[in-house]
């Protein structure tokens, strides 16, 4: 089978039929990419692609090719009663859930531990994400919406000199897989964010990363893309599968069985029982988050930013001044704190202080479900019960921006095509 530029085959074999299960940005890149690579497709979703029940939708846009340190960093532990016990900080917890939560938040601190540790990650990641803003420039292209992908650079805000020296470690593990960033000092970084408030005197702008100016429009003309290149739309919800002899029969969805040759479990923060049932109980869980916008803002920044103080990044999107963050550990089902949103608000109003006291008509609250692994690499990959399943969600803090490059090497491993790049270390057996 030959191989096109873009990495995957022009000639899978068409009666090979792929369900896509789930079409946030990963299964609607997917079912993209299974389209290109001459695949069968059908979609597996039961909501509007694009629409908030997604994480791809109420996201920060960033598709920083750059975010490849995971959260949990050597000595995380020491900060995290610090955060939990501030009331204005980036991460809480639902105490409630914590016995359900606390294996998954060991290892979670454990794959942090040491520099070693977070290198290995750190190179994984630069894989999956070093050209992820070129590649979702060219999806959108394809999609009819070249305007929401744009290449203009991301800029990271701090306090003081000492501020970003206690990030060291991980600009230090950033630079040594290659990623390169300019220092604004203090007048410069006033210069290009006149907004911005006067405690922030350093600016890290990383120039090759790139933004999404609408998460939601850009998955939904994903999917509409998908089904213009002849991708079958089923509107349900899948259950589990048939498997036979290792080999893949059917998917079991609420509205019947769809029979199929392969599936690809996409179903971001709800795939854990999907994994499960196709013999891969691995360790999913969700790092909730929440989003701020201001609808009609006209103070903000030229560039999206990324503030350490709050750990919150503000961003214009095509619907107003979005500022999304926080991480809070309640599981799928506990009902949003809307707390942690105003949280948002007030940190986005500290860094610009011009914008009004306001209109609270003018802001809308979003709660999204990371879909998170406890070592901060995504699972991609067959499962362990059949090779015909492959599993494709955990992209945690960089499902949008990981998205594009996870569909080719989906549609790679359907093709039976080596993937351009080892994916052991996304190999969903790694749990054992
Ligand atoms: C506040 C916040 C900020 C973020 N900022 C960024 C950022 O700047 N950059 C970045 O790259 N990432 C960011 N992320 C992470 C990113 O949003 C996620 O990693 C990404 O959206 C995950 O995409 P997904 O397709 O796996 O999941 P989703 O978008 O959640 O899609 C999963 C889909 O599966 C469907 N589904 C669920 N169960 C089933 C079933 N049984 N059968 C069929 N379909 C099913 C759902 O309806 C849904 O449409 C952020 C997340 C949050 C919460």
């Amino acid at each position: 089978m030959t191989v096109e530029a873009n990495g995957v085959a022009p000639q899978g074999d068409a009666r090979r039929h792929v369900v896509v299960i789930g079409a946030g940005a990963v299964g609607s890149a997917t079912a993209i990419e299974a389209r290109r690579a001459g695949l069968r497709v059908t979609v597996v979703e039961p909501e509007a692609p694009g629409s908030p029940h997604g994480a791809s939708y109420g996201n920060a846009g960033w598709l920083s090719s750059h975010s490849v340190v995971p959260p949990a960093l050597p000595g995380a532990w020491r900060k995290v009663p610090g955060w939990l016990a501030d009331p204005l900080g980036p991460l809480a917890l639902r105490w409630r859930y914590l016995p359900r939560a606390l294996p998954w938040l060991l290892r979670y601190l454990a794959s942090g531990w040491t520099e070693a540790r977070v290198q290995r990650t750190a190179e994984a990641l630069r894989s999956l994400l070093a050209d992820a803003p070129a590649l979702h420039a060219r999806l959108a292209a394809e999609a009819g919406v070249p305007q929401l992908v744009e290449q203009r650079g991301l800029l990271h805000a701090y306090r003081s000199r000492a501020e970003f020296e206690g990030d060291a470690l991980g600009w230090r593990v950033r630079a040594r897989v290659g990623v390169h960033w300019e220092e604004w000092p203090a007048e410069e970084l006033h210069r290009r964010e006149p907004d911005l408030d006067a405690r922030y005197t350093l600016g890290i702008f990383v120039p090759e990363a790139g933004h999404c100016r609408d998460p939601g429009a850009y998955v939904a003309a994903l999917a509409r893309h998908a089904a213009a290149q002849g991708a079958r739309r089923v509107v349900s919800r899948a259950t589990g599968f048939r498997i036979e002899g290792g080999r893949l029969r059917a998917v079991h969805t609420e509205g019947g069985d769809i029979a199929c040759d392969a599936a690809v479990v996409c179903a971001g923060a709800y795939s854990r029982p999907l994994a499960a049932a196709a013999g891969s109980p691995v360790p999913l869980d969700t790092e909730r988050g929440y989003h701020v916008v201001i609808e009609g803002a006209t103070v903000g920044p030229r560039t999206p930013v990324m503030v350490a103080d709050g750990k919150l990044i503000a961003h214009w999107m095509d619907g107003g001044l979005r500022a999304a963050g926080q991480v809070e550990i309640g599981g799928l089902d506990a009902a949003p704190n809307w707390r942690r949103a105003d949280i948002l608000l007030r940190h986005l109003r500290s860094m610009f202080p011009a914008l009004p006291e306001g209109d609270a008509a003018k802001v809308k609250h979003w709660l999204g479900r990371r879909p998170s692994m406890p070592d901060g690499l995504p699972c991609i990959g067959p499962s362990a019960a059949s090779q015909d399943v492959v599993l494709a969600f955990g992209h945690g803090h960089v499902g949008l921006g990981g998205s594009a490059r996870t569909g080719r090497w989906v549609a790679q491993l359907l093709a039976g095509v080596a993937p351009e790049t080892s994916l052991a270390p996304f190999d969903p057996k790694r749990f054992g």
